[in-house]
Order: structure tokens, then C-alpha cells, then sequence
């Protein structure tokens, strides 16, 4: 195992956090010189809060641990590309690299929509990396829609049953 995969093994454990709690499993961890400095996964319906993204959570607390808001040769790893809001905020913590586990053509704004890390009149750009352990990253986004399908279905199904007994 190389080591984007195996940080990126650490990011998909923090994916599987956000799942357990009924959100998008969507992990992130962020590696200054072999050593992970700041984790997160996607707390959004949770915590109420549009910010409440994977990498935000991350860059927060590696900045924090860093003791400043440059995080320059940091690597950030994450199971899904980003999103333009912390695409945005990885260009802003002068992140040195971004390593992807799975594309997101719909929000992507590393290379899918946009490519807002690799932008040339921008005064920095981030080295990206993608497909890094893909078919898990994406796995685990399948099963976690998948379930929720058959929930959403399960409920239905109740509500019908109780509409059927009213009548
Ligand atoms: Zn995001």
C-alpha cells in the first residue's frame, strides 16, 4: 500500500463516522510530514450548517494544530472532490497537495465543473491526485444512497398502509 492510499484509508474511516450518523459519507484528513494533523467528515444535517463540510472541519483543526492559517506543505486528502466552497478554502490554506478518492461530476470543482485548485491567475495552485482507492471511496456513497432509498421506501409504505386503515 502506498501512503496516499493509506491516508487515504484514514479518510474513508472518517466517511464511515458521517454515515453512522445518517449524513453523506464524505471523509477527509489532512498529512504534514507523515503525520495527520487534522480530521473530518461531513456534519452538515447535524450540526444545521452549510460549512459543515469534511475538509472545512479538517483545515480547521489542522490550522489550529499548525498555530497558523497556511497549511503550505500540507497534504489534504478526501473521499469525494471537492466542492466549490472548500475548493475554495484549500486554495486559501496554500494547501501544497490535494489527493481524491472519487470524482464528483455533479458539485466537483477539482477538474469536473471547474477546476478551482489548478487555476492559473489565481496566486496559488494545489497539485491534484485522483482515483486514489476510487472504487471504495465511491462504494461507500453507493451503499449509503442505497439504504437511504429503501428507507425513504419503507416510509412510504407505512404511510400508505395508515392512509389505507384511516379510509
Ligand atoms: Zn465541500
Amino acid at each position: 500500500m502506498t501512503d496516499d492510499e493509506r491516508f487515504m484509508k484514514q479518510a474513508i474511516t472518517q466517511a464511515k463516522k458521517a454515515s453512522r450518523i445518517g449524513e453523506v459519507p464524505i471523509g477527509c484528513v489532512i498529512v504534514y510530514e507523515g503525520k495527520v494533523i487534522g480530521r473530518g467528515y461531513n456534519r452538515r444535517t447535524t450540526d444545521k450548517s452549510t460549512l459543515a463540510h469534511a475538509e472545512i472541519a479538517a483545515i480547521k483543526k489542522a490550522t489550529k494544530v499548525m498555530g497558523d492559517w497556511r497549511l503550505e506543505d500540507c497534504t489534504l486528502y478526501v473521499t469525494l472532490e471537492p466542492c466549490p466552497m472548500c475548493a475554495g478554502a484549500i486554495v486559501q490554506s496554500r494547501m501544497k497537495r490535494c489527493v481524491i478518492g472519487t470524482m464528483s461530476p455533479k458539485s466537483g470543482c477539482a477538474g469536473s465543473i471547474l477546476n478551482l485548485l489548478d487555476e492559473p491567475q489565481f496566486n496559488h495552485q494545489v497539485e491534484i491526485e485522483s482515483g486514489v482507492l476510487a472504487d471504495e471511496c465511491s462504494d461507500i456513497l453507493k451503499v449509503f444512497f442505497k439504504e437511504l432509498r429503501v428507507k425513504v421506501k419503507a416510509e412510504r409504505e407505512l404511510e400508505k398502509r395508515a392512509e389505507e386503515i384511516d379510509s
